[in-house]
């Protein structure tokens, strides 16, 4: 089996191949998308084959140009060869690939999280020969927090305000984060207001029965209807920007809002000032270190190739831990024969 990286991640088997989260438009004949976020997904789907959940097939059908061209598969077989999905615990339909094949089995997670977060199944890790692991957060320093802790905590600041008729604004991006901030936060006011960026995600997915929507009007219309002015307990869902951006400092003068930001980085204790923010919330939709770490023991490959984010450095903590692990980057193309 050869893995290498070139304008996509390449996977070549006897006889088969497929390309894995390209941005780039020139397939093979078979590709996989393991989720919808715009670093994983071409701006144009080409005349190809494409293996993807059928949420993110939703979702590529309403967002991205050129839909009709492609066909769509949940799970793909030819000769030598068998293409499957699993939950990548990432966001709404994310998946991670696994192949088996005459040259073993392989696992290629995409973003990857294996934290119940109460409505999205967590990835498990299982054996496999070959692994191809994401490390967005794969250094040392990246720990975060319990899930819960954190999500209890920041109940607690959230009803303290609203109680005080301070209303809040919850930033994370509007497709995943977003709606792991409904699940947990969604239920603490009766005004209940989106941002147009989410408001048109929500609709789409309440339109089409899918998983993580919630009952909430618009900003447009909570402004028309003047329930900003009027009600002071809101709570508007907005997607992560700095607090300085216009759109924000207009609603912390206007209203006196109280600015939450929801991300990975804001482990970091500089976060919440150089995002201009009053609460950096540690929370990710990715793994952090030990639990890349995690999926790396249960997995039990013979080899590990690491993708996004420090490759070098996690390909580095890997083989001080007994595996055999290289970083796929730009700057390096490995090839790697086994079995
Ligand atoms: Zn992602």
């Amino acid at each position: 089996m050869k893995v290498y990286l070139s304008k996509a991640i390449h996977i070549e088997g006897r006889n088969w191949k497929i390309t894995c989260d390209s941005t780039n438009s020139n397939y093979y004949p078979l590709s996989f998308i393991s989720h919808a976020h715009s670093d994983h997904i071409p701006k144009k789907l080409p005349k190809t084959n494409i293996i993807t959940s059928h949420v993110t097939k939703l979702l590529l059908n309403n967002f991205v140009s050129n839909y009709e061209d492609a066909e769509f598969y949940e799970n793909f077989t030819q000769e030598n060869v068998s293409f499957n999905q699993v939950s990548s615990g990432h966001i709404i339909g994310s998946t991670a690939l696994i192949a088996d094949s005459n040259d073993g089995k392989l696992i290629y997670t995409g973003d990857v999280s294996i934290r119940d977060k109460g409505f999205l199944q967590p990835f498990e890790p299982t054996k496999c020969d070959t692994l191809i692991v994401e490390s967005t957060f794969g250094s040392p320093e990246y720990e975060f927090p319990h899930y819960n802790d954190v999500i209890e905590q920041t109940k607690d600041e959230i009803r303290t305000y609203l109680d005080n008729n301070i209303p809040v604004v919850l930033m994370g991006y509007p497709l995943g984060k977003a709606q792991m901030l409904y699940h947990a936060f969604g239920n603490l006011s009766e005004t209940i207001i989106l941002h147009g960026a989410n408001f048109k995600i929500n609709s789409f997915l309440e339109s089409n029965g899918v998983k993580g929507y919630i009952k909430a009007i618009s900003y447009q219309e909570a402004k028309e209807k003047n329930i900003l002015a009027e009600k002071a307990n809101w709570i508007l869902f907005a997607p992560l920007k700095s607090g300085r951006d216009k759109f924000y400092s207009y609603l912390k003068e206007k209203y006196g809002v109280k600015l939450f930001a929801f991300s990975g980085w804001g482990i970091s204790k500089n976060y919440r000032y150089r995002m201009g923010v009053d609460h950096g919330i540690p929370i990710s939709d990715h793994a952090d270190f030990s639990e890349l770490i995690e999926i790396c023991e249960k997995c039990d490959p013979k080899q590990i190739f690491t993708v996004y984010g420090h490759t070098t450095r996690f390909a580095a903590e890997l083989r001080r831990r007994g595996f055999t692990a290289y970083p796929l980057s730009k700057q390096t193309i490995l090839d790697s024969y086994f079995g």
